[in-house]
C-alpha cells in the first residue's frame, strides 16, 4: 500500500489519475550498429516474452536467458515493501501484501541477474529491516534504513514494490509512481505501466506521479513505485498467491528495465554524429 510510503503517515488516496503522461516515441535510426543493438534487445525480449506466454517458466535452467547487452553490469536495487511486523495491505482471506512483494522481488532478481544485473534487495527474508531500538517509529525507520542502504549502492536504477488497498473490493489495477519533476523515473514508469498493461490482469489506471513518498522523495534517477495489484480485490489477490502470475509481474517490471536502458543507450547513439 503506498500509504505506508508518505511523509509523516499521511494517506493518499488510491483514485486513479487522468493524465497518462506518456513520453513520445523515439525514432531516427542513424547506422548498421544500432540497428543491430535494436535487434538484438528486441530478439532478447521477444524470446522472455514467447516464454512468458507459454507459460515456461523462466526459471529453469533450459530457459537460462542469456545476458542482456544493456543491463550487464548495471546496479539495481529492488526494495520489497513491508515486511517483518509491517504486512501492509490484507486480502479478505488474510493473505499480506509483504510476502507478495517479497516473492515478486525475489523472482525480479533472478531475472535481472540472470541478464547480468547486479542486483540488491534491500531485504530478502521477511524483516522490516528496524532494530529493535526503533520500537516507537518503526515505520519511519524502516524507510530510513532502506533509503540508506539504496544510497550505499549507488543504484542505476530502483523498484519498490508494493500492492495495494482499498476500502472497495472493485478497485484494482496495476499501475507505477515517480516523482514529480524527475524525468528518467517518469520515463521508467511509462514504460514499466505499458508491460503492465501488456502483460498484467487489466488496468485502467495511469501512471502518477507524487512528491510526498519518502523514498521517492530521497532516491534520483529512475526510481519507481510499483502498485503490481490490490490485495483488496479478489481477482488480483488469488493471481498474486500463485507462483505463475508473480513471474509475469517479475517478467513485466524486467522487460521494462531492459526497454529503459535500452531508451537511454538509444538517445546517446542519436547524440553521437554517425561516420560518413
Ligand atoms: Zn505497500
Amino acid at each position: 500500500m503506498r500509504f505506508a510510503y508518505t511523509v509523516a503517515g499521511k494517506v493518499l488516496d488510491n483514485q486513479e489519475v487522468v493524465s497518462d503522461g506518456r513520453d513520445k516515441g523515439r525514432d531516427g535510426l542513424t547506422n548498421l550498429a544500432l540497428i543491430r543493438r535494436k535487434s538484438r534487445r528486441i530478439i532478447a525480449a521477444s524470446l522472455a516474452t514467447a516464454a512468458c506466454i507459454a507459460g515456461i517458466t523462466l526459471f529453469s535452467s533450459s530457459a537460462q536467458a542469456s545476458t542482456e547487452p544493456g543491463l550487464v553490469g548495471k546496479r539495481i536495487v529492488i526494495d520489497a515493501g513491508h515486511g517483518g511486523r509491517d504486512g501492509g495491505a490484507e486480502s479478505a482471506d488474510g493473505k499480506k501484501e509483504k510476502d507478495t512483494t517479497l516473492a515478486v522481488a525475489n523472482d525480479l532478481a533472478i531475472l535481472l541477474r540472470q541478464a547480468g544485473a547486479q542486483v540488491y534487495l534491500t531485504r530478502d527474508t521477511d524483516t522490516d529491516l528496524t532494530k529493535p531500538s526503533d520500537l516507537g517509529h518503526r515505520q519511519h525507520a524502516s524507510l530510513r534504513a532502506r533509503t540508506v542502504y539504496t544510497k550505499a549502492k549507488r543504484p542505476d536504477a530502483f523498484i519498490s514494490i508494493h500492492c495495494n488497498g482499498s476500502p472497495s473490493p472493485a478497485w484494482r489495477g496495476a499501475h507505477v509512481i515517480y516523482r514529480d519533476g524527475n524525468e528518467e523515473a517518469k520515463a521508467l514508469a511509462t514504460v514499466m505501466q505499458e508491460n503492465f498493461r501488456a502483460y498484467l490482469l487489466p488496468t485502467k489506471r495511469t501512471i502518477d506521479d507524487t512528491s510526498t513518498l519518502y523514498l521517492l522523495r530521497r532516491i534520483g534517477g529512475p526510481a519507481v513505485l510499483a502498485e503490481i495489484g490490490f490485495m483488496t480485490n479478489p481477482q488480483e489477490s488469488a493471481a498474486m498467491q500463485t507462483s505463475p502470475y508473480r513471474q509475469r509481474i517479475a517478467f513485466a517490471i524486467y522487460k521494462s528495465v531492459v526497454e529503459y536502458f535500452g531508451q537511454v543507450e538509444n538517445a546517446k547513439d542519436e547524440l553521437t554524429p554517425a561516420t560518413p
